[in-house]
């Protein structure tokens, strides 16, 4: 593509980039395509002649748009949000027009350092303590994996990473049973075998049960296992409950275990200093993680991961061959060795956009209104007869489920508040997911996407307690 065919081009993506955002409501939510649709739609084989531009981005609007669920729809109340907003747009524009593979400080002098600065910014701004250090990863499973992997080289000694896990004994690991599965996944890669995961009870209010943790430790320690590492979620995925920290932390303590924090979805709220009692006890932990990419305004991917002890964040990592060695050594940050990628995408440019162009007044305002959002829903729903909250609402998060008068078996509730599920997705006008809550089927309706408004939860909500009737 020439130059002047890529302007032309570009300056025709950004009117639709515009009007996609002014028109993202005209959508269905969640896309109604069927599996195998848009596949049978692709040739089998790619083009060996160049095809015109034009006819490419017809075939993006015509066959990829029908399948795609947008996540930036104000009526996307499913999962975690993925956030954008217009400032973090442009810097990922901006960031793959530069194209820059910021593995080292010498590869991008610029990312690096602005990455050191937005993390320190940001560490300020959600109230972790100052001397912990921040490095962007590329999501929360990465991260957690990072913690992990120190956690089991700082026990070793270093030992395992020079010579295998052979020979020692097994080492545990403790979350409670709401903790995301990413948790699971990374005590798997990291060779201490799911069996060694503990899963520890939880509360009314789906909160790790300390006095369960403590027993669980001391169980391991009589049998020769040897604790390693807590991971407390604030915030669970499930119904955003959160961990009591410094319980947690004291435990940890008393008992030498590593403490690693998932925050994934709520650490947003941090910018909010009501609320960070979530973080009593922070400086207890080793490690903290928390995802601008969910809440915080900020493109998918950004994965904001804080440590206390970056000597052995960067020993676990750090592998050295003859073509990556530069003349700067130890005097700059070089990010490949602060996890696990080479390759690095230049990340620290959204961020920095999205903070300066919102102020952190304007994110806490925003993330302000998206609680209020879930708080009046949440009153809502308990003046009804028919629907029951689920769980306490600290967040933006709203656990439920419709609870008709004589509908009292178990399995007949779940199979209801299954078909409202997908009679409400059906509509394409929003989107909402389930989770199980003390084994009860519970829909979740997450107020937290950039642009929702209190029409858009009212309307929702209307929609769904007309469907649910309609069931009955
Ligand atoms: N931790 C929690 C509490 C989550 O809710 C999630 C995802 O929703 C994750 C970790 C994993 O996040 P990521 O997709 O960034 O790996």
């Amino acid at each position: 593509m020439e130059l002047s065919e890529f302007r032309r081009q570009a300056h025709s993506l950004v009117d639709w980039m515009a009007d996609y955002l002014e028109h993202v409501r005209d959508y269905p939510v969640k896309s109604q395509v069927q599996p195998g649709e848009l596949l049978a739609q692709l040739p089998e084989s790619p083009p060996s002649e160049a095809e015109p531009f034009d006819v490419v981005l017809a075939d993006f609007t015509d066959i990829i748009m029908p399948g795609i669920t947008h996540w930036q729809h104000p009526r996307f109340f499913a999962y975690f949000p993925a956030n954008s907003s217009p400032p973090s747009l442009l810097a990922e524009m901006l960031t793959s027009t530069l194209g820059a593979q910021c593995m080292s400080w010498q590869t991008s002098p610029a990312a690096t350092e602005l990455e050191e600065r937005v993390m320190q910014w940001l560490g300020g701004m959600i109230g972790l303590p100052p001397e912990w250090i921040g490095v962007i990863q590329d999501t929360a499973s990465t991260a957690t994996l990072c913690s992990i992997l120190t956690a089991r080289e700082k026990r070793s000694e270093f030992a395992v990473n020079r010579s295998g896990l052979t020979g020692s004994a097994p080492l545990a690991v403790y979350c409670s049973s709401e903790t995301h599965s990413s948790i699971e996944k990374a005590v798997k890669i990291a060779g201490l075998g799911r069996e060694h995961l503990r899963k520890i009870d939880v509360d009314n209010a789906f909160a790790l049960k300390p006095n369960a943790l403590e027993a669980a430790i001391r169980a391991d320690q009589d049998q020769g296992i040897t604790p390693l590492c807590t991971v407390a979620t604030l915030g669970t995925t499930g119904s955003t409950a959160i961990d009591p920290l410094r319980r947690v932390g004291e435990i940890c303590r008393e008992h030498g275990l590593w403490l690693h924090v998932d925050a994934a979805f709520a650490g947003t709220a941090l910018l909010l200093e009501d609320f960070r009692w979530m973080i009593d006890g922070i400086e207890l932990a080793d490690t903290f993680v928390f995802n601008p990419h969910k809440w915080m305004f900020t493109n998918f991917d950004c994965s904001a991961y804080f440590v206390r002890d970056t000597e052995a964040l960067v020993r676990t990592f750090e592998i050295l061959p003859e073509y990556l060695k530069t003349a700067e050594g130890s005097r700059v940050n070089n990010y490949r060795d602060w996890g696990l990628q080479l390759g690095r995408r230049f990340r620290a440019l959204k961020l920095w956009f999205v903070i300066r162009n919102y102020g952190v007044a304007g994110l806490q305002a925003m993330v302000r209104r998206h609680i209020t959002l879930a708080q009046h829903l949440a009153n809502e729903i308990e003046q009804l007869d028919d629907f029951e909250l689920l769980a306490p609402v600290p967040l933006a998060v709203v656990c439920f489920r419709f609870h008709p008068a004589g509908v009292d078996d178990p399995t007949e509730l779940d199979r209801l508040n299954e078909s409202l599920l997908e009679a409400v997705n059906g509509t394409g006008r929003m989107y909402l997911t389930h989770t199980k809550l003390a084994g009860s089927y519970a829909l979740r309706m997450v107020t937290a996407q950039t642009n929702v408004s209190e029409e858009d939860v009212h309307a929702g909500w209307g929609l769904i307690v007309r469907a649910a009737r309609e069931l009955t």
